[in-house]
């Protein structure tokens, strides 16, 4: 495979923009090599400007759901585009998203958009903070809401209940109020509530964790959740920027948080993002109440257009998710058979994930004691190959509504070879 141009692209990049992009994980630099530049994408499949096609199973990050460039999402933002790219005012397109969104969420009840993951988790928290008038958040190690300070945050040594900052430019008392507890770890979280819970405003937790690798929660984890914060009077909050629309969590475990986060694909591909939930909480956001969050781009008609687009298809394709999640099955069964007992495919939904270890993986401290160099020789392998995957052991990868059989058949016998020689 020729990645030469791409080689030169990254060269020059580099001189801009530290490691060469703008998010750190685009850079490839866990798996040493130099990242292919992408020119376009079409469905399953990404092209790069050496001219390379690759099946795509990062489908930028999440958001991706019905493949790159779907016709009806397209030809909806161009129609957009020619009445303008952002008014800074009203429109019914904020409206009609946030009415879609409803009726996937109906725990939602009032929502606010924004423009990332990042800023609706950050806001979340802001709204917990200043409705329950606590200062302490719970998060659990492994979990990504995103880079805002509060949540850039590491278990400290020792005691529970001290976080220490994971990056230069956290302060330690900003990282103090954060409580960084194992994922699926229902007895800490239990201890820590009994010893602090009347100064907690809230958790934050990805239902199904998708930033440490895919891990699911087991052992009524969500379930303990609910009810220790009900008990001690903090909110809930799930963020489900990455799991949501793909799974309905929610519904499935019977849980209703106090807020979601949404992303990735509410966006349908542009910056978008969300965060709401009960009514009584929300009416505190300004300008309906105190709790300052505002955004220029906020609601951004382009961005409506093509979240509005992929809901719709979402929810007026029959049995959407199954087929989806049926997909992924035949594929995540195939990769198992090949694989074998020395590797962990955990599977939600539309998502999954290969961490080369013989044990389950339930936190991430089992993550992190995954093979990286197979994996990384296993990664260049199927690069080589033609199927582009996340270049880290820690991300989730994801399968779209344009993946054909074949993709599936071209990925299995990708991953055959590619197993051989890992
Ligand atoms: C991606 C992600 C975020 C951050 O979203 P950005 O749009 O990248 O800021 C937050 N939470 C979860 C669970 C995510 O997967």
């Amino acid at each position: 495979m020729n990645l030469e141009k791409s080689a030169a692209a990254f060269a020059k990049a580099k001189k801009f923009m530290p490691g060469g992009v703008n998010s750190p994980v685009r850079s490839f630099s866990s798996v040493d090599c130099s990242p292919p530049f992408i020119a376009r994408a079409k469905g399953s499949r990404i092209f790069d400007i050496d001219g390379n096609e690759y099946v795509d199973y990062v489908g930028s990050w999440g958001p991706m759901i019905l493949g790159h460039a779907h016709e009806k999402v397209i030809s909806a933002l161009q129609k957009a585009v020619e009445r303008g790219t952002s008014y800074g005012a009203p429109t019914e397109l904020e409206t009609q998203l946030a009415e879609l969104v409803q009726k996937f969420y109906p725990s939602i009840e009032v929502l606010r958009m924004v423009n990332s993951g990042t800023e609706a988790t950050m806001s979340a928290i802001r709204v917990a903070r200043g409705f329950t008038r606590r200062d302490k958040i719970v998060k659990f190690i492994g979990c990504y809401h995103g880079h805002s300070d509060s949540l850039l945050v590491n278990a400290g040594s020792g005691a529970a209940t001290f976080g220490e900052p994971s990056s230069p430019g956290v302060t330690k008392n900003i990282a103090r109020d954060t409580i960084a507890i194992p994922y699926n770890d229902s007895a800490t979280v239990e201890k820590v509530f009994a010893e602090c819970g009347g100064q907690i405003a809230c958790v934050i937790v990805e239902p199904i964790a998708g930033n440490m690798g895919l891990v699911l929660p087991k052992n009524n984890f969500l379930q303990t959740l609910r009810a220790v914060t009900e008990k001690f009077g903090a909110l809930l909050i799930f963020d489900e920027v990455m799991c949501g629309f793909r799974n309905d969590v929610q519904k499935d475990f019977q849980i209703q948080p106090d807020l979601t986060c949404l992303g990735k694909i509410i966006g349908g591909g542009l910056p978008c993002a969300a965060y709401g939930g009960r009514e009584n909480i929300m009416r505190n956001v300004s300008p309906d109440g105190k709790i300052y969050q505002a955004g220029t781009l906020s609601g951004n008609p382009l961005a409506m257009t093509a979240g509005i687009a992929t809901l719709k298809i979402l929810s007026a394709t029959p049995n959407f998710t199954e087929n989806l999640t049926a997909k992924t099955s035949k594929l995540v069964g195939g990769l198992k058979k090949i694989l074998g007992a020395e590797v962990q495919i955990p599977q939600a939904g539309s998502m999954f994930s290969i961490f080369f270890s013989a044990k389950p993986v339930e936190n991430f401290a089992d993550a992190a004691a995954a093979d990286q160099n197979k994996f990384k020789r296993w990664f260049k392998n199927m690069l080589e190959r033609g199927i582009y995957l996340a270049p880290s052991q820690f991300e989730t990868l994801f399968v779209s509504a344009a993946h054909s059989d074949e993709d599936i058949s071209k990925t299995l016998a990708a991953a055959e070879r590619s197993w051989l020689n890992a």
